[in-house]
């Protein structure tokens, strides 16, 4: 018998987007709603806490910054593909989380005056990355953690590791979970859910995200009928750290970091004479990888990575030390170069999911009951390219949304009760499918050979024959034994996490790739060298990609274009 807990909302996830979504339920709800975080790690290990360099908001009309100029970064920077009606939303709600967030005991860093510091991001009118020294993520996630324990109706379930979603009838109703702890499945009933589950950047193994940055979440969500949208943008910040691919934040060249290649060039004025370094991340990465492949890149002896110098002299020591100093550290314990004094290796390095679970303008999923918000949603206010500091706002923004949004639907409704044999197909699944399972290929061999496909195939340029051949491996390594666990053990299996990780992997990469095969145009972070030019014509639509028998089944959908006409971009 398989144990049921019940709850009235149900979010998985413990980053930005699901504590906020959870405080956001237990206040409008006054205190009444019963709610439950389900998260694989320990609340405060989400992968938010890395976030360093900023969130965006308008917080100075007065000095020059304006609610459309926000809007109208993003949208060019989306390269035209984000909804803007949800971009208005977005921008006109996030100054007041900017100053909730102070309320309840943000540490956010100050100007001379006193007032809340601002800096320059990538693609920005106007400095409006508003930063806690460059540990934006580890202060939002401490000062929201901090709010939701003190709410007494929210439940954490941590290091759970939730496997699928129980739904009859076209309705939500909970989740199935893994304690780590003991190994015990349990269904965790709610009459509404929230997926919050974040990015799955580890779809690449050159990557800034934590390791646990798996799309678990999506392919949830894609398994209970729900599609994914826009899967092929994918983000390759332009500095990663070599060879870890550690972040070296944005907020280096917003306050004044150079990128120079092997004659000492900042070769970005060729590619984005007006903001050089500060041009959009598709425009940067791109401009980087050019340079490496004409030549003018350095080699790293050791790994034969290419790479290109972030100078910070610029920036002058002083600000080094007192705003990017968790940079500094970084830059020292894992490279052993002091960027006072040298510049860093850096090159373009896995970063950011724009696409996700598709969802309306309230976050809401096509599965009645269930919403999502974070990285794991796609709104869309990113489109084809994120700015920088857009996401943590995204977070806070489609966080708080959902929460509410949740909040009022179940007030008066009763917990659903899910059939033994929908809890049951999922047991089976996991425990004689996976559990007892045999086969003879090790699956982190597989992990390793997907990561190397998505990395060689599906980075910063892309071709149709080279994402034929990602496509081919895929489905090649789907059909390979690699469903077992050697590890029998119930105890903190991390075997069976890691296998029930990989599953999710490989059905993700095979949306994002056949999304990116289908997508036969350059839009954003997604450049097609066979397709050089962006094809409003055809493609000025999203992608959305449902699960069948023979793999992925695509479908567009409009993109909300209100203000902004698509025009084409410069930096
Ligand atoms: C190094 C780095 C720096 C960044 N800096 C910035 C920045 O300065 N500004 C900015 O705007 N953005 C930044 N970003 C992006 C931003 O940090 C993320 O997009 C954002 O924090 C994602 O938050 P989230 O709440 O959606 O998900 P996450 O914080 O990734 O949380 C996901 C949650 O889901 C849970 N989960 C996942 N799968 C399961 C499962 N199967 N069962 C149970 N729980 C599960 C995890 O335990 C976790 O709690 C940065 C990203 C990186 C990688």
């Amino acid at each position: 018998m398989v144990e049921s807990l019940k709850h009235d909302i149900v979010i998985v996830g413990s980053g930005l987007a699901g504590l906020r979504a959870a405080i956001e339920a237990a206040r409008v709800s006054g205190g009444k709603a019963d709610i439950a975080i389900v998260t694989k790690l320990q609340a405060m290990r989400s992968h938010s806490i890395s976030a360093e360099g900023g969130t965006a908001a308008v917080l100075y009309p007065e000095l020059g910054d304006s609610l459309e100029s926000h809007a109208f970064d993003t949208v060019k920077g989306s390269d035209y593909l984000a909804d803007q009606d949800a971009v208005d939303r977005f921008v006109s709600l996030m100054p007041q989380e900017i100053y909730q967030l102070e309320h309840w005991g943000m540490p956010w860093s100050r100007r001379e005056d006193g007032r809340i510091a601002q800096r320059n991001f990538g693609g920005y009118s106007y400095p409006r990355a508003t930063f806690a020294e460059d540990k934006v993520g580890f202060f939002e996630m401490q000062t929201l953690y901090d709010t939701a324990t003190k709410y007494d109706n929210i439940t954490f379930y941590q290091e759970w590791f939730a496997t699928s979603i129980l739904a009859e009838g076209g309705q939500f109703m909970g989740i199935t979970a893994i304690e780590r702890k003991t190994g015990n499945f349990a269904a965790i009933l709610g009459k509404a859910g929230i997926m919050a589950t974040g990015g799955s950047g580890r779809l690449y193994s050159f990557a800034t995200y934590a390791y646990s940055s798996t799309p678990d979440g999506m392919a949830i969500a894609y398994r209970a009928g729900i599609p994914l949208k826009d899967m092929e943008f994918i983000q390759f910040h332009p500095s990663g750290l070599i060879p870890s691919g550690i972040l070296i934040t944005e907020a280096v060249r917003g306050e004044g970091g150079l990128l120079l290649n092997k004659d000492g060039d900042r070769f970005m004025k060729k590619y984005a004479p007006e903001k050089l370094e500060l041009a959009s991340r598709d425009v940067v990465s791109r401009g980087m990888m050019t340079e490496i492949e004409e030549g003018r890149g350095f080699k790293d002896e050791k790994t034969g990575l290419d790479y290109l110098n972030l100078d910070f002299a610029p920036i002058g020591a002083e600000k080094i030390k007192s705003r990017l100093s968790g940079i500094r550290e970084i830059a020292i314990k894992f490279k052993g170069i002091d960027p006072i004094e040298k510049p860093l290796p850096v090159r373009p390095v896995c970063h950011y999911v724009m696409g996700g679970i598709d969802t309306n303008i309230d976050g809401a999923t096509r599965l009645k009951g269930l919403w999502a918000a974070g990285e794991a949603a796609c709104v869309s206010i990113n489109g084809a390219n994120r700015l920088g500091a857009n996401s943590t706002s995204e977070c806070l923004v489609w966080g708080k949304i959902t929460g509410a949004e949740a909040a009022k639907y179940v007030e008066g409704k009763s917990t659903p009760q899910p059939s033994n044999e929908t809890i049951m197909i999922e047991a089976g699944r996991i425990f004689d499918g996976i559990f007892h399972g045999r086969g003879g290929t090790n699956p982190y061999e597989v992990r390793d050979k997907l990561q190397r496909l998505m990395a060689k195939n599906v980075f910063v340029f892309r071709t149709g024959e080279g994402l034929s051949e990602a496509l081919k491996g895929i489905r090649e390594l789907k059909k390979e034994e690699y469903l077992h666990c050697e590890d029998k053990s119930r105890i903190y299996n991390t075997n069976l996490s890691d296998v029930l990780e990989l599953e999710g992997m490989l059905l993700v990469a095979e949306v994002v790739v056949s999304c990116a095969l289908a997508r036969t145009e350059s839009r954003g972070a997604h450049s097609r060298r066979d397709f050089p030019k962006r094809d409003d014509k055809n493609w000025l639509k999203h992608t959305l990609a449902y699960q069948k028998d023979a793999g992925p089944a695509l479908e567009y959908s409009p993109v909300t274009v209100t203000r902004y006409k698509p025009m084409e971009r410069h930096y």
